[in-house]
């Protein structure tokens, strides 16, 4: 079940449907000056929305195999592991500058416990970023003594969480959306930590798996497009190729029959709504009389970021009627 990643035959014809939309409100434009003038403004906006969403084509099934969402920190979640799962990675943005691994994960023998991510240098201040799209579970403090001091932890859209310790300052909140790669904290020796670091952990449903399989950190990339994650046997990279000879993840992942797939397209659909509302949020519909001035104002941005958002010189004469991006 992919409600975003639609084979080419589906494409065309879901491509059809919304030239036909449009079409459709085209005429519908004609008969508008009898029509109530919202309810043509909210026909126009959810075609938009729809073209934006397709534009996108993200993939939010990954979010959905969560049961729900919190701001707790927890390594267990009390679902069942879906068989196999592929994690997409194309989305990776390095999280900071520095390439040089202090140490890796695994058993450390001087502390005789394992350490569950991998260590970066970073110095206090160096900006940190989210390695993938997703949403912010987690801003907190674990003081002074204990483990991460200031972290983030961020669940993406390809199902991995992400968490970053020892920071000096955090820039995101709590339920916040963010791109890959957008600034999320600045780097710090905050927690148990010797020497400022970024601590950098991932995880798939709270299970862990070492960075440096899934990332190169010398290269600062994939080491792949794909990870398969595997409960049953061996997790390991996967090319786009090896990925498109796979069944796609509703079928990997299948565990327990019928009623888990009903519960995961429920929940994906529960994400798309959701993000159709933040876009929704995120845009705005050119009323009479209005200058790219005034909905700058408006919408608590400038004229400078609504041009380049939008591709548009201060120039550009809108339409009424005209959706602009405001974040
Ligand atoms: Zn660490």
């Amino acid at each position: 079940m992919h409600f975003f990643k639609t084979t080419e035959k589906k494409r065309t014809l879901m491509l059809s449907v919304l030239a036909m939309l449009s079409f459709a409100t085209f005429a519908q434009d004609q008969l508008a000056s009898v029509a109530p003038i919202d309810k043509r403004m909210r026909a126009i906006d959810s075609i938009s929305i729809a073209k934006m969403l397709e534009k996108e084509a993200v993939d939010y099934s990954g979010m959905a195999l969560y049961p729900d969402w919190n701001n707790t920190y927890t390594t267990s979640y009390g679902v069942e592991m879906p068989k196999e799962y592929k994690i997409d990675l194309r989305d990776f943005h390095f999280p900071c500058e520095s390439r040089r691994v202090t140490s890796s994960y695994g058993y450390r023998r001087s502390f005789r416990r394992n350490h569950y991510g991998t260590d970066i240098k970073v110095y206090v201040g160096d900006t940190i970023r989210s390695a993938f799209s997703g949403k912010i579970r987690i801003v907190a403090n674990q003081g002074r003594r204990k483990g991460y001091g200031k972290y983030v932890v961020i669940r993406h859209h390809n199902g991995l969480e992400t968490v970053y310790g020892h920071l000096s300052k955090q820039l995101v909140v709590e339920d916040q959306e963010v791109k890959a790669g957008e600034p999320i904290g600045l780097g710090g020796n905050t927690g148990r930590s010797t020497g400022s670091h970024l601590h950098f952990e991932t995880r798939f449903l709270g299970k862990f798996i070492d960075p440096e399989k899934m990332f190169d950190f010398t290269a600062q990339d994939v080491l792949a497009d794909y990870y398969l994650f595997s409960s049953v046997g061996r997790s390991r990279l996967l090319t786009s190729e090896e990925s498109k000879s796979l069944p796609g993840n509703e079928v990997l992942a299948s565990v327990g029959g019928p009623t888990f797939e009903a519960d995961k397209a429920e929940q994906s659909k529960r994400f798309q709504e959701e993000r159709r509302q933040s876009l929704r949020a995120s845009v705005h519909k050119v009323a009479k009389g209005e200058s790219l001035s005034t909905i700058a104002r408006k919408r608590g941005t400038t004229v400078a970021k609504l041009c380049k958002l939008n591709n548009i010189k201060t120039t550009t004469v809108l339409r009424v009627g005209q959706i602009l991006k405001c974040s």
